[in-house]
């Protein structure tokens, strides 16, 4: 089975909705997601190829905008995307439009500021946001053009623009389609999965002014709902304990633990721990240090669409040396970081 891009994956909705601890209307609604996230996977499948296709015939030259349009639509609940424009996010009574507006913001800030990176593409493309999407839909995601958020069942999962990683993860995978362009199967389907986990968090730490030692390092942390809370779930997945009973999709941590065709949500902890120990080797704050480095390794040299996961190591190897040159300190985190998961 495949799972595409959203933040939980279809499996983990499969396994809760087969749970008999949660209510009948909690497991048929999870079982709802499951069945409309695997349609929206073909949709941003498509979309990938065709950003790849449009990518190679008119590189962009020319920005869009200096600074990218931050729209946020409201779907009602009803499934149509985008659904309905908001006229101003900022002001809305509404808390879920507000959180879509207010973090995408800041995700737009961080990328640009940390990173020097304009939008989505690089070259200010409008950012759209569609909250309220659907009827107790338990995910957010990437579609391939714009990001969608659903309200969760208020049991296992709560308001999914509530935790603001999640915002970031989802935006990032549009990073993804628009530099290395991953395949979301395999290796290649787990760096891709680990760029969102990695730059979420990274955002996360940010925008808290927290240096390695001070992070959460949660992912989802704070979209947990009140009856998964009772079960001692804190987070979707912690990139400083992949393996945690307190995940609810617990992950592995070691290529040896790696198996072809495994979800990339799963098979993402084994980068996911690679950037964790570098990231903590190096200390102070994630973003200004192994952050470079991984955005460097994803953005600098175009598109790689299969690229393993030791070809990556070795490309933020590379680049540790490249940008950082002479910091010993630097180089041998990065390479124990790779070393600690068997690559
Ligand atoms: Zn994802």
């Amino acid at each position: 089975m495949c799972t595409y891009c959203n933040i939980v994956p279809i499996e983990v909705l499969l396994r809760l909705s087969e749970d008999t601890s949660y209510s009948a209307d909690v497991r048929r609604g999870l079982a709802e997601t499951a069945l409309v996230d695997d349609q929206l996977r073909k949709l941003r499948e498509q979309a990938r190829k065709v950003t790849r296709a449009s990518a190679a015939v008119a590189p962009s030259l020319v920005a869009l905008a200096a600074s990218p349009v931050n729209s946020v639509f409201t779907c009602n609940n009803a499934t149509t995307l985008p659904g309905l424009p908001i006229s101003s996010p900022q002001t809305s009574p509404d808390q879920t439009v507000k959180n879509a507006f207010d973090t995408t913001s800041d995700v737009i800030a961080f990328y640009q500021q940390v990173f020097g990176r304009n939008s989505i593409d690089g070259s200010g493309m409008t950012v759209i946001s569609s909250v309220h999407y659907g009827v107790n839909y338990n995910n957010a995601r990437w579609n391939g053009q714009q990001m969608l958020y659903g309200d969760g069942d208020g049991a296992v999962f709560v308001d999914f623009t509530g935790s603001n990683d999640v915002i970031c993860h989802e935006m990032t995978h549009g990073v993804t389609q628009h530099s290395l362009q991953l395949v979301y199967i395999n290796e290649p389907g787990g760096l891709n999965e680990s760029m969102s986990d990695v730059f979420g968090s990274m955002f996360r730490q940010w925008k808290a002014g927290q240096a390695v030692g001070a992070a959460d390092w949660l992912i989802g942390g704070d979209i947990i709902g009140p009856a998964a809370a009772r079960k001692g779930i804190t987070c979707l997945r912690d990139l400083a304990n992949p393996a945690a009973a307190h995940c609810i999709a617990a992950q592995p941590s070691h290529y040896s633990q790696y198996v072809p065709g495994m979800d990339p949500h799963f098979s993402s902890g084994i980068p996911n721990t690679a950037f964790y120990t570098a990231a903590m080797a190096i200390g102070a704050n994630s973003w200004d240090t192994a952050g470079q480095i991984w955005y460097s390794a994803m953005t600098g040299s175009g598109a790689s669409p299969n690229m393993s996961m030791k070809k990556f190591a070795d490309r933020t190897r590379q680049v540790a040396a490249q940008i950082f040159p002479g910091n010993a300190v630097v180089a041998n985190a990065v390479d124990q970081g790779w070393i600690h998961v068997g690559l």
